[in-house]
């Protein structure tokens, strides 16, 4: 029998908020309540992105929190030689194509028209390289655990960019690879990427890739309707050992749980003990949640 994997796969562009916590938390518990694996990943494919320092971070935040990882923790700038065999093995089925057009050329409509399918629009420029959306299986249909079943047609999000022209790699791609190169069974996140997964899934299939069972979590909004994000200053989580205990507790509840109202101010471990004791899946629900939910003040 495969053996559960989860992983939780923080890009380093700042430290940890409350949303990326919750991620965190129950792709941990997830995990560790089927006796499984649990992996931390760091997505820094995108350097200019990722201040430098931030990393060490964000280890340090999972560690405060008592979410402690298996193995080695994996970076993706240490992956490139991977998703290059990956995207030569897309070209080579013909699903993957350079594409030499920019965003301007085709502002009017709502996703990339799919020009340079037929050959590169403007050979001297620099190209990136787009995946044939149109030639995989559609619609994409998959069972989220909290959403329920999922319908896409991948054509209709347009042709995903995998490499960029500035030569960096793509999430889309980078993602995939690294869930199957570490044999992930169970991707725990938020539902800011719930429309990101038919790409991924189609992407799973083009490379023979086997297909993770998916769980996107609520995200944290703030009272203006925006997700809560590195991007409108989330306020990063405590250092406090007290107040990182109480959020955990709040953020068990967030999740749905039911932590016993005497654990709140118990040790991390303890609580983490019996939130994998108890975690219930079914109860994660798709409302968003409010930072008050989390014990944290509006941005
Ligand atoms: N790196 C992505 C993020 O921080 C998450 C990727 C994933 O969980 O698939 O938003």
């Amino acid at each position: 029998m495969t053996v559960p994997h989860g992983r939780f796969a923080p890009t380093p562009s700042g430290p940890l908020h409350a949303g990326s916590l919750l991620a965190a938390l129950a792709s941990y518990l997830d995990a560790r309540s089927a006796g499984g694996r649990w992996s931390v990943r760091i997505e820094d494919v995108d350097p200019p992105r990722c201040p430098k320092g931030t990393s060490a971070t964000i280890l340090r935040q999972l560690e405060a929190f008592g979410l402690h990882w298996d193995g080695e923790v994996s970076y993706q700038s240490l992956h490139h030689d991977a998703y290059q065999a990956a995207l030569q093995r897309l070209v080579d089925r013909g699903l993957a194509y350079p594409c030499s057009c920019s965003r301007k050329d085709w502002n009017e409509y709502a996703v990339y028209p799919g020009w340079c399918r037929k050959g590169v629009c403007r050979p001297e420029s620099p190209v990136a390289w787009r995946l044939r959306s149109d030639l995989g299986p559609r619609p994409v249909i998959w069972h989220d655990r909290v959403h329920g079943p999922q319908r896409h047609d991948p054509a209709a999000l347009g042709d995903v960019v995998l490499k960029r022209k500035d030569a960096l790699w793509a999430y889309q791609l980078a993602v995939v690879v690294d869930d199957a190169g570490q044999s992930i069974t169970d991707v725990v996140r938020g539902t800011d990427l719930l429309d990101n997964t038919p790409w991924q899934i189609q992407l799973q299939q083009a490379l023979g890739y086997a297909t993770p069972r998916y769980l996107h979590l609520p995200l944290v909004m703030g009272g203006d309707g925006q997700k809560l994000s590195k991007q409108n200053l989330a306020k990063p989580l405590p250092t406090d050992p007290a107040a990182i205990r109480n959020m955990l507790h709040a953020a068990l509840q967030a999740l749905g749980q039911t932590p016993a109202a005497e654990l709140l101010g118990a040790e991390v471990g303890v609580q983490l003990r019996e939130a994998i004791r108890y975690w219930n899946p079914l109860a994660v629900t798709t409302t968003p949640l409010s930072p008050a939910q989390l014990g944290i003040e509006e941005p």
